[in-house]
């Protein structure tokens, strides 16, 4: 690795002071496209998937990217091309799957708010897969697919109860959350699922959380859905499919979680030694495919020194990274060209006429107005959460693949901010 490697970032280094992505000078793509720019590695996206590839090398796998992390159209297509079915939560996402070039039988659709209209799209499309969150939507899928005459491929996605040590809003298996179905009242479901006429159970499916850094909750979960396939199966009804969810963690600041064939290979031991390991598995990866695949390149507009606070104001905010001001998110934040001399300790904020819009607090930086700065580990849930708020259009997004930068959105002008919009007569 390049000693000049930034920590948890592989696919960037500096190289003579410049930051690069591959073989690309970020300074360059900042200069041709302007900012904020999204610039994603096409190689760190797929380095990932290969760690994934490698722990199950020798299994029955279909790996389901978790599209809602990073949806342009291009990233999917990279998904797809190597192999990738996805994980969509809405009929839009569907669509973008299916513009990019996947393939229905290899989608699986979670969610706990699917309408009959999403249904019926998913059904004539014929998915793979609903992921079920309650007997409510089993009642409706089943009615659903009985007036198309079909039967629609099911999973329930329990709810194993585990605690995934996260930050509460991306923890999703814990008693309190509004997702799955009761572990205690699982088998019952799944009775019921199984004597609906319009619906043919296939698997079995928990997603604990985001964001998480340790193995214990992932073996934890493991342990509580598989003695669930055991009483299912006890009481009558197969289970073809095991899927585990996502939530592997990235490093952001300092974080560890396990390397995904690490995670796996542990994983995979348990599921052998409990005589699992033939099965058909699935697992739905977001962050940990593109989280750290992606910068948001900003300049920075003002440096303006306060009387308790000094403020580098950039051109990228809280509706291009919204995670700092949701999450209390960390991302590191770093100069595409270093200068020489003291730092000092700053706020990094956005134009926003909001206090929450901060990206990054308390920094050691030594820039000046018209610098650009890198925002790291962007990749992932910064562009497929960005909005139109103070009517500021979304950044352009990058690929680069090597030395070849491709426009893969280009950035939204005042008036794109406003299609669809009318006035009165
Ligand atoms: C968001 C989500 C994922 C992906 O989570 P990551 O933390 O990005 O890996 C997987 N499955 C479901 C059901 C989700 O909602």
């Amino acid at each position: 690795m390049n000693a000049n490697t930034l920590p948890g970032q592989p696919h960037i280094a500096y190289q003579a002071n410049t930051l690069c992505m591959e073989d690309v000078k970020l300074a360059d793509v900042a200069a041709q496209y302007g900012t904020p720019v999204f610039a994603y590695s096409k190689a760190a996206m797929l380095s990932a998937l290969a760690a994934y590839q490698r722990g199950f090398a020798g299994r029955k796998v279909q790996i389901c990217y978790a599209m809602k992390a990073n949806s342009n159209l291009a990233v999917l297509q990279v998904f797809a091309k190597a192999g990738c079915g996805f994980d969509i939560v809405s009929g839009g996402e569907l669509a973008r799957v299916l513009a990019a070039g996947g393939t229905p039988d290899k989608i699986i659709f979670s969610g706990v708010g699917k309408t009959r209209a999403e249904m019926q799209q998913a059904l004539e499309l014929g998915i793979g897969c609903f992921n079920v969150e309650s007997e409510a939507e089993l009642e409706v899928l089943n009615d659903v697919a009985l007036k198309l005459g079909k039967k629609a491929p099911v999973s329930l996605r329990v709810n194993p109860n585990v605690d995934p040590k996260t930050h509460p809003y991306i923890s999703t298996g814990l008693k309190g959350n509004k997702f799955g179905v009761a572990h205690e009242s699982a088998v019952q479901t799944y009775l019921r699922a199984a004597a609906l006429p319009g619906l043919a159970v296939v698997g079995i499916d928990c997603h604990i959380g985001s964001q998480i850094t340790e193995a214990t909750p992932y073996l934890d979960a493991m342990d509580r859905i598989l003695d669930l396939v055991t009483d299912i199966e006890a009481a009558g009804v197969p289970i073809h499919h095991i899927d585990f969810g996502g939530g592997l963690g990235i490093d952001y600041n300092g974080d560890t979680p396990p390397a995904a064939d690490t995670l796996w290979q542990q994983l995979l031991a348990k599921l052998d030694a409990r005589g699992y390991g033939h099965r058909q598995l699935m697992i739905e990866p977001g962050r940990s495919l593109v989280g750290n695949a992606g910068v948001c390149l900003s300049e920075v507009v003002f440096m303006k020194p306060g009387e308790q606070k000094n403020f580098c104001i950039i051109d990228a905010a809280m509706n291009d990274l919204p995670r700092p001001a949701m999450y209390q998110a960390f991302h590191q934040i770093v100069p595409l060209t270093p200068r020489a001399g003291a730092t000092t300790l700053v706020d990094v904020v956005g134009p926003v006429c909001e206090s929450g819009d901060w990206i990054g607090r308390d920094r050691q930086l030594n820039v000046q107005a018209g610098d650009t700065l890198a925002v790291l580990s962007a990749g992932a849930y910064c562009m497929s959460m960005a909005s139109n708020y103070n009517t500021r259009g979304r950044a352009a997004e990058v690929l680069i693949d090597g030395h070849q930068v491709h426009l893969i959105r280009h950035r939204e002008t005042a008036a794109d901010t406003f299609v669809g919009e009318h006035l009165v007569p």
